[in-house]
């Protein structure tokens, strides 16, 4: 079987970060006997530049032909103008729309080699792994807004539909079953309408899967929890807006922006993988940006998309095994202490696949 993925490098260090993910996918296809193919297409500034449109309909195309979207990270001070008509990031909501890219997870887990990066205490965060299943195309960022009274009052307006809801909390109940079978579904349904139908839903479909634990939180109570208790949580599933900020959140617990991946899924198997740092322009074009983030979305394409979960292991024991010998990027090592380049750490997880 021939697997397409798109690879859609971006700016910055999105392309650097995305050229070690690929060549961590190479060695997975000749160490296991899988044949991928590669096709790399224009998104955000480079595409502006380049054609005028943060998201190239030839791109869109590449995407829904491929089993599979790599992807690096857009934006930098050369597209900053917020007044401006084109912006990179329009490319990734773009892609997320025309794609219908539902269900964003976010794993977090705590690396044994780098426990001490985080700013929350080693024993707090001891046995910490957990998913946020965060609900990406419905909720306030698409509700109707406006201005009234001349511009003197605004408004957003959170709107879901009971089919938007479930299908997100179908991916929460399906991932815990490859998991620890607990599911946390987070609302505000002390406050907000659409929360109370949120919970409605969550109450109906847990019935339908009685092998999992389905606890219900309130979105502030979870923030806290998120700090208190990390490695109680195994898979979240919540909002678009309040997993927008849960996610952040989360991802301090393991302290490097470089290190955390995530996936964007659609109905089927099609889905976008990418680190969640940004294109990094202080550091783009220097090679000491960390892959690792983007080698570890490469492990969930394997994962969801391609459903081939012995090489994702093999990709995610391979980061671990290059941690645990002292293999360190800029952003990672102690200060002072012995680093390597992007591609030097791309290579050596390569290899040990
Ligand atoms: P950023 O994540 O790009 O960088 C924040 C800090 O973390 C910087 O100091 C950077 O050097 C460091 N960092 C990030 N990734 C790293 C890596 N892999 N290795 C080592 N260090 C790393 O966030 P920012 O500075 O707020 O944003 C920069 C640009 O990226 C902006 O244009 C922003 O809009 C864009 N952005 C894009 C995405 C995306 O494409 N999904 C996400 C966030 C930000």
């Amino acid at each position: 079987m021939v697997f397409r993925i798109a690879v859609l490098g971006g700016d910055g260090i999105g392309p650097e970060v995305a050229a070690e993910a690929a060549r961590v996918l190479e060695a997975v296809s000749s160490a296991y006997g899988h044949t991928m193919t590669f096709e790399t297409g224009l998104i955000g500034g480079i595409a502006i530049d380049e054609t005028g449109s943060p998201l190239p309909q030839e791109t869109v195309s590449l995407c829904r032909r491929s089993d599979a979207i790599l992807f690096g990270a857009v934006g930098g001070p050369k597209w900053d103008d917020p007044s401006a008509s084109v912006r990179p990031e329009q490319g990734l909501l773009g892609i997320r729309k025309a794609l219908g890219l539902f269900a964003n997870l976010r794993p977090v887990r705590l690396n044994a080699a780098l426990a001490n990066a985080s700013t929350i205490k080693p024993g707090v965060l001891e046995d910490t792994d957990l998913v946020v299943v965060r609900e990406l195309t419905g909720g306030i960022y698409f509700g109707e807004r406006g201005r009234r009274d001349g511009g003197r009052t605004a408004y957003d307006t959170m709107i879901y539909t009971e089919a938007e809801i479930e299908r997100v909390l179908r991916v929460a109940f399906e991932l815990a079953r490859g998991r620890r079978r607990k599911v946390t579904s987070v609302d505000k349904a002390n406050v907000l309408e659409s929360s109370r139908l949120w919970r409605e839903t969550a109450l109906r479909v847990a019935q339908e899967y009685p092998d999992i634990t389905c606890e219900h939180l309130l979105v502030d109570a979870c923030a806290m929890h998120l700090i208190r208790r990390p490695a109680s949580f195994d898979v979240i599933v919540t909002e678009n807006l309040f997993g927008d900020i849960l996610t952040d959140e989360a991802s301090m617990l393991s302290g490097s922006m470089g290190m955390l991946p995530s996936a964007s899924l659609a109905e089927g198997t099609l889905g976008l993988y990418e680190p969640i740092h940004g294109s990094a322009p202080d550091i783009a074009g220097k090679g000491i940006a960390n892959p690792i983030g983007a080698i570890l979305s490469a492990a969930l394409l394997l994962r969801h998309s391609l459903k081939l979960e012995q090489e994702a292991a093999a990709v995610e024991g391979a980061v671990e095994s290059v941690l645990a010998d002292g293999y360190r990027t800029g952003d990672i090592a102690q200060p002072g202490g012995e680093t390597v380049s992007t591609t030097v750490m791309g290579e050596m997880i390569a290899g040990r696949i």
